[in-house]
């Protein structure tokens, strides 16, 4: 790397990037990758360890020689608020600045009960979560929720999708118990963000569908989360399905994917042919027990998911298509057909190397996923960098 100019000079928000990512675990590392003087490293450094964000490790003495001191980004230097947000499953967590789980508790709640039921709950089971704790060691929190959200301002956008929350603006909200960085993202992005990084770190170009009560889907394209202009993009659950018989969708439209082939079509499809089915686990039962209409259904379904992706993946070119929810989990027909339609339909090229796996890490990676988005943002250069020129811890 050459070395730098008085113009880009390293900042200790940097310095502490290096640190994070593991490319420089020494003084002299910081010193040979950044240009930086050994009093301007010293200086960085020193700031960082003063924040509790880096600490320093001396190896046991090898053969001969003052051991080198190692540099350490100091995951317990302080915590993360995160939940995420179900259609009927919520799981509220506390996680360290490495975005592990120090304490998290799950919740059977209907979101449509709106934010003024939900959020409450929400706050006051991170209270309960960080017991004893000083709540200056709260760094930020990270929210994935089941609707489209505007990302800047943390606003759900859904109109007649998870109607009690259109237009809440979030953020406030949250800021009023704890005064940190609020960033709030669609369910599926965050499982995008936390499958890609906690499975595929190595991949840049991964997307996931969820298929459960709704279908949806997060893109990662070239390392990051497409977000697009405000945060719609992904939104494959309303993308139109040739011949799917005119089923009117809530958003208006007319045979979307979601309106023909999510967990709540598959119900109400087998209910109009008298199976006497009222959750997923239902439809699990029939099809284990072979029951061949109940298994056309789902293959069915898997076909129409298949043609939407299809599309997406002549327009996304990635890597691995990853399909979760539980809707996937339960259904093996239902995923080899989605794989069966996409291979025939997708380009050659697109397809040439294209995986499709199922979920690893499940809903979990819905808290992991949280907890990246809102580390990567409060320990960016550019954030680290600004705390420390306010003065804030
Ligand atoms: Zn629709």
């Amino acid at each position: 790397m050459p070395r730098r100019t008085a113009a880009t000079l390293a900042t200790s928000g940097e310095v502490l990037r290096l640190i994070r990512s593991g490319e420089a675990v020494t003084r002299a590392d910081l010193g040979r990758v950044t240009g930086l003087s050994r009093p301007a490293v010293q200086l960085r450094v020193g700031e960082l360890i003063e924040r509790g964000l880096v600490v320093e490790r001396t190896d046991a003495p090898s053969t001969g020689g003052r051991p080198p001191v190692r540099l350490e980004f100091n995951a317990a230097g302080g915590v993360v608020l995160v939940a995420a947000l179900g259609a009927s499953r919520t799981r509220v967590a506390v996680c360290d600045l490495a975005g592990r789980e120090l304490a998290g508790r799950d919740f059977a709640i209907d979101v449509e009960q709106g934010p003024d039921v939900v959020l409450p709950l929400l706050l006051d089971t991170w209270d309960d979560l960080l017991g004893e704790r000083p709540r200056e060691d709260v760094k930020g929190v990270g929210m994935g929720v089941p609707a489209t959200v505007e990302f800047a301002r943390g606003r759900t956008e859904s109109v007649r999708v998870m109607a009690s929350w259109t237009g809440v603006l979030i953020p406030p909200i949250v800021r009023e118990r704890f005064p940190v960085p609020v960033l709030v993202d669609n369910d599926v992005n965050a499982l995008a963000i936390g499958e890609h990084r906690g499975v595929y770190p190595d991949l840049d170009d991964l997307m996931f569908v969820k298929v459960s009560t709704r279908i949806g889907a997060g893109v990662i394209a070239g390392g990051g989360i497409l977000r697009g202009a405000l945060g719609a993009a992904g939104e494959i659950g309303h993308i139109p399905v040739r011949d799917g018989g005119g089923v009117l969708c809530r958003c208006g439209n007319v045979d979307c994917v979601d309106s023909v082939a999510s967990g709540t079509a598959l119900l109400r499809e087998l209910r109009a042919a008298g199976k006497d089915v009222k959750t997923i686990a239902d439809v699990t039962a029939l099809v284990r027990a072979g029951d061949a209409e109940t298994m056309a259904t789902v293959r069915e379904a898997g076909r129409r998911i298949g043609e939407v992706l299809a599309g997406a993946v002549n327009i996304l070119n990635p890597s691995v298509v990853v399909l979760g929810g539980d809707v996937a989990e339960a259904f093996g027909p239902l995923v080899s057909s989605i794989r069966e339609v996409v291979y025939r339909r997708s380009t050659a090229l697109a397809t040439r190397r294209l995986r499709i796996e199922p979920s690893r890490l499940g809903a979990g990676a819905g808290i992991s996923g949280c907890a990246v988005m809102v580390l990567d943002s409060v320990l960016s250069p550019e954030a680290v960098d600004e705390s420390l020129a306010l003065g804030t811890p």
